[in-house]
């Protein structure tokens, strides 16, 4: 599971924390250059830990908290505090217009991240809410990625729109935002094509998409494992063609996480949902709470 070793070094530095009576302003000190380690550690952007050992460092030797009767909780608290405020404090829904009209989603990322697996998970959590999703085929580079989207949405029972590989992606987005119209879809989530890197047709292929369908939403899957690799990732599409919110996946792996950590810092979009494994259920909202608690134990 992701985290297990910065969950491990952060709980043995609030054990000292809680241990002691009194806190000086040294302790803290000592105490917060071990948070830093571990988060560093743990692959979490370096801008993003200096940040964050700076608001916990100025809330945390204040008069307040070194006179309270138990400054290591206090402390441990302002923690726990900043780090659901570094993941974003609230949980973001993706946006749906309303049921009567349609909404159209964007999946884009790279090649590997889970993107066309993630595709098929949200049609199903939106089938399972009472919407009708369409799913749509748009990477005409891998034969394999139209075959694999077709068996996922077999599974889920939703409709997958396919016109091969033998037409222009933004095409065939204007042909399945027309076939939902007529057939009583509600949301169109199209499947992009991913590259192995970041690569210049792919973004002009995405923005001619967003240039030519009214898309509602462009959700970027990123894969936890690359660690740093997944922030840069999401920086640039980001400034590239526009992200309203992310998918980090494979957490369930053996990660150290520090993407889910950096992601909302370092480009101001939010994580949506978080992949936990390789089946369809295998998706979960992304709650910022609920992850510094799985992580500060
Ligand atoms: P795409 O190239 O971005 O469309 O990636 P795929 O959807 O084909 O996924 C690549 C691999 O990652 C597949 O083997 C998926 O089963 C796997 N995968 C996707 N999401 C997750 C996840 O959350 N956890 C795990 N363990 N594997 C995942």
């Amino acid at each position: 599971m992701a985290f297990d070793s910065l969950s491990e070094k952060l709980q043995n530095v609030f054990k000292n924390l809680r241990g002691k009576g009194r806190l000086t302003e040294a302790d803290v000190k000592v105490a917060l250059k071990e948070v830093k380690m571990a988060l560093l550690e743990a692959d979490v952007n370096f801008k993003v830990v200096k940040n964050f050992i700076k608001s916990v460092q100025e809330r945390a030797v204040g008069q307040d908290v070194m006179t309270s009767l138990t400054p290591g909780q206090m402390v441990i608290k302002i923690v726990n505090e900043e780090m659901v405020k570094l993941m974003g404090d609230e949980t973001t829904e993706l946006v749906l217009k309303p049921a009567s009209e349609l909404t159209v989603i964007m999946m884009c990322g790279l090649q590997g991240a889970g993107k066309t697996t993630t595709t098929a998970k949200i049609a199903g959590k939106l089938k399972q809410k009472g919407r009708k999703p369409l799913l749509v085929a748009c990477d005409v580079y891998r034969p394999a990625a139209i075959k694999q989207l077709q068996i996922n949405g077999e599974k889920q029972g939703v409709e997958v729109f396919s016109m091969g590989d033998g037409h222009k992606p933004v095409n065939i987005a204007k042909a399945a935002i027309e076939h939902a119209h007529k057939n009583g879809f509600n949301v169109v989530i199209l499947d992009t094509a991913g590259r192995l890197h970041i690569d210049e047709d792919m973004m002009t292929e995405l923005i001619e998409i967003k240039e030519n369908v009214d898309v509602t939403q462009t959700v970027l899957v990123v894969d936890a494992m690359t660690g740093q690799d997944a922030v840069n990732v999401a920086e640039t599409f980001n400034g590239k063609i526009g992200v309203d919110g992310v998918i980090i996946t494979k957490l369930d792996g053996d990660t150290r996480g520090g993407a889910a950590l950096s992601i909302r810092a370092v480009t101001g979009r939010p994580i949506l949902y978080v992949g936990m494994g390789e089946k369809l259920s295998d998706l979960e909202q992304f709650y910022p709470d609920r992850m510094a608690s799985r992580i500060l134990g």
